[in-house]
């Protein structure tokens, strides 16, 4: 399953400030459902043990890839993959639905490199269908 189309809707919300409370859009939940890590503290509105994080990948040299969501050790393979890319982490409460940008960083091993050659993926198929 992949979520990036939504995805990018959510997260220029999140960067707007707009998204924050409780009100965690269904797609967000989906995305911390099937690809959260859970973090390894509470989450400070509800207190209980639900709270997973969400790291998508931004960058112009990830090209039709960037806005992925991408694991811990996805980010260490794309290190050395790419030069530069910023990460966000989306923090998202599964119990209560609170969710917010935590934190941002670059990684990258700083050399320049040209986007992958763009492939029909999955997401084609489903901007064909909408
Ligand atoms: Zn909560």
């Amino acid at each position: 399953m992949d979520y990036t189309l939504d995805k990018r809707a959510t997260l220029a919300a999140l960067f707007r400030g707009k998204v924050d409370a409780c009100d965690a859009d269904p797609y967000l939940l989906k995305a911390a459902k099937f690809h959260g890590t859970r973090a390894d503290r509470k989450c400070p509105v509800c207190k209980k043990s639900s709270l997973f994080e969400l790291r998508y990948t931004f960058g112009d040299q990830l090209g039709q890839y960037s806005g992925r969501i991408k694991s811990d050790d996805e980010l260490v393979e794309m290190e050395n993959e790419f030069g530069e890319f910023r990460v966000y982490v989306v923090e998202v409460c599964r119990e209560c639905s609170w969710n917010h940008l935590s934190a941002s960083f670059i990684l990258g091993d700083g050399q320049t490199r040209k986007p992958p050659r763009r492939q029909r993926t999955l997401e084609d198929e489903d901007w064909v269908r909408r």
